[in-house]
C-alpha cells in the first residue's frame, strides 16, 4: 500500500497515514467532532463501502429541527480554523456522513463527485482518491491538501475536511456547481464583451497574486480549472485543482516539469529538453496571458495537431494576434506583457494588476467581441470548448511530463510523457 503521509497519527486499525506530516492533522476523536460523527462503523468494514451506497434514510445522521427538518443553521464545517484530516476505519464512513449526489469530474485515477453533507443537508465537492491504483497521484492529492488549508481566498476554492480510510483518501471541498468560466462564457446568451473579459482577467489574477504572496505557486492554470461557483449571474470564479500547486522559495528555481501540453510556459519546455535548469512562479503568468488571449480571441494560439509542434511553438513563443477583432491596444499589450518568452521580462501578479488594461480608469469596451470575419467571439468559444472536450476524452489529462524531481518536499517522481 503506498504511503502518504495524510493523517499522522490514527488507531492501530487504521492502516493508512497519508494527510500530512504535523500535528495539527491527528486522527479526530468522534466525540470531538459531532458533524463528522460516522454512524458506528462495520469493524470488518462494511461491504457496501466499495459501492458507495449511503446508508438507508432511517440510519442517516440528519439532524431534525423542531419542525422535524433538518437545522439550517446548523453547518457542517466551522468557518475558521485549520482542517484537520480525520482517519476513517473503512470507507463506509465516509458514506455515513455525506450522500453521493453524482459524479461531477474523472482524472486517472481521482473522481470528483458532488456529495451532500447528511446531517446538515450543505453540498459539497469530494475527491476521492483510490490510494492502491496511484503514486503520483497520491502526492498530488496530499499537495493538494497541504495547499488548500493553507489559502483562504474567495475565488480559491475552500477545502473543508479531508479524510482517509486503508484505500481512500478524500478531500471535501466548497462546490463550483456552475461549471467551467470558459464554457460559460462560450454558451450563456448574454453579451460577451471585452468588459467582460477584463473583469474576470482580474479576478483569476487577484486570487494567484493571493497564493504568490503566501510564496504558492500553481502550475497548472488553464480553462478546465477556473471554475464558476453556481448557475447565477453573479456567480464567483472558483480556482481548482491545486494538485500541480507548491510552495517555491524566493530566488530558489523549482525543477519539476508538469502541467498539460498546451498550457505549459516556454521555461517548462525547454527545462524538459534539458535546456534550462529551472523555474519560478512567473509559470503563474504565463497560464494567466493563455488564458486570456484565449477569451478574448477564441483559440490557444500554440495549440498544434502534434505535441511536439506545440512545445515547439511555445518555446518560439512567437504568435500573432490576429487583425481586425474589434479589441483595445491596452488588451493586446497585458496578453503580450504576460506571454513573453523570458520568464523575468513577464509582468508580475502584482504589477499585471496595475497594468493599464485593468485600471479603473481603462475605458469600457461593452460591445460583442468579434472576430476580423465579424464572428463573434463567443461562438468560436464554444468550438474551443467542444475540442478540448474531444481531446480530453483521446487523450486524457497530462500532469506530470518526463524527467524532474525538486529534490525536496515539493519533488515528485515523475510520470512518462504522454
Ligand atoms: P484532476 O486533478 O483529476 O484533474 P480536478 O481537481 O481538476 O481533478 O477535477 C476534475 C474535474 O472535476 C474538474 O475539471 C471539474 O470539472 C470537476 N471539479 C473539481 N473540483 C470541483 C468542485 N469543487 N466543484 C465542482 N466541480 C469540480
Amino acid at each position: 500500500m503506498p504511503k502518504s503521509g495524510f493523517t499522522r497519527k490514527q488507531s492501530k486499525n487504521v492502516p493508512q497515514n497519508f494527510f500530512p506530516g504535523d500535528d495539527q492533522h491527528q486522527r479526530r476523536k468522534s466525540e470531538d467532532t459531532p458533524a463528522h460523527r460516522p454512524a458506528a462503523a462495520d469493524e470488518k468494514g462494511a461491504p457496501s463501502a466499495e459501492k458507495h451506497r449511503p446508508p438507508p434514510p432511517e440510519q442517516r445522521a440528519r439532524r431534525p429541527s423542531s419542525e422535524g427538518r433538518p437545522d439550517k443553521e446548523l453547518r457542517a464545517y466551522q468557518a475558521d480554523g485549520p482542517v484537520e484530516a480525520v482517519g476513517l476505519q473503512a470507507d463506509a464512513e465516509f458514506w455515513h456522513i455525506f450522500d453521493d449526489t453524482k459524479t461531477l469530474g474523472r482524472g486517472h485515477f481521482a473522481k470528483v463527485k458532488q456529495v451532500t453533507h447528511l446531517q446538515t443537508e450543505e453540498e459539497f465537492a469530494a475527491k476521492i482518491l483510490d490510494k492502491t491504483m496511484a503514486d503520483n497521484d497520491i502526492e498530488d492529492l496530499v499537495r493538494e491538501f497541504q495547499m488548500l488549508r493553507s489559502l483562504r481566498h474567495r475565488n480559491i476554492i475552500r477545502l473543508y475536511a479531508a479524510y482517509e480510510t486503508p484505500k481512500k483518501l478524500y478531500l471535501v471541498t466548497e462546490l463550483a456547481s456552475g461549471g467551467e468560466l470558459m464554457k460559460r462564457l462560450g454558451s450563456d446568451s448574454s453579451v460577451y464583451s471585452e468588459d467582460e473579459v477584463r473583469a474576470h482577467v482580474r479576478t483569476i489574477l487577484r486570487a494567484i497574486q493571493y497564493m504568490h504572496s503566501k510564496n504558492s505557486v500553481h502550475r497548472d492554470l488553464k480553462p478546465e480549472n477556473v471554475l464558476l461557483s453556481d448557475m447565477g449571474d453573479e456567480a464567483e470564479i472558483k480556482i481548482v485543482d491545486l494538485g500541480l500547486s507548491r510552495y517555491f522559495e524566493e530566488r530558489k528555481l523549482m525543477r519539476t516539469i508538469c502541467g498539460t501540453h498546451k498550457y505549459l510556459a516556454p521555461e517548462l519546455v525547454q527545462c524538459d529538453r534539458g535546456q534550462l535548469q529551472g523555474y519560478d512562479k512567473a509559470i503563474d503568468m504565463w497560464g494567466i496571458g493563455l488564458l486570456t488571449f484565449i477569451m478574448l480571441y477564441g483559440f490557444n494560439p500554440f495549440a498544434r495537431e502534434v505535441q511536439r509542434e506545440t512545445h515547439n511553438a511555445i518555446v518560439r513563443a512567437t504568435f500573432t494576434y490576429p487583425d481586425g477583432y474589434n479589441l483595445s491596444k491596452d488588451a493586446q499589450s497585458f496578453v503580450g506583457a504576460c506571454l513573453l518568452l523570458k520568464a523575468q521580462d513577464r509582468l508580475t501578479a502584482e504589477e499585471a494588476l496595475n497594468h493599464r488594461w485593468l485600471s479603473a480608469e481603462a475605458p469600457s469596451s461593452p460591445g460583442a467581441l468579434l472576430s476580423n470575419e465579424k464572428r463573434p467571439v463567443k461562438s468560436m468559444l464554444s468550438e474551443f470548448n467542444a475540442q478540448r472536450m474531444i481531446g480530453k476524452m483521446v487523450k486524457g489529462a497530462h500532469r506530470r511530463l518526463s524527467g524532474g524531481g525538486e529534490g525536496d518536499k515539493g519533488g515528485t517522481p515523475a510520470k512518462p510523457a504522454q
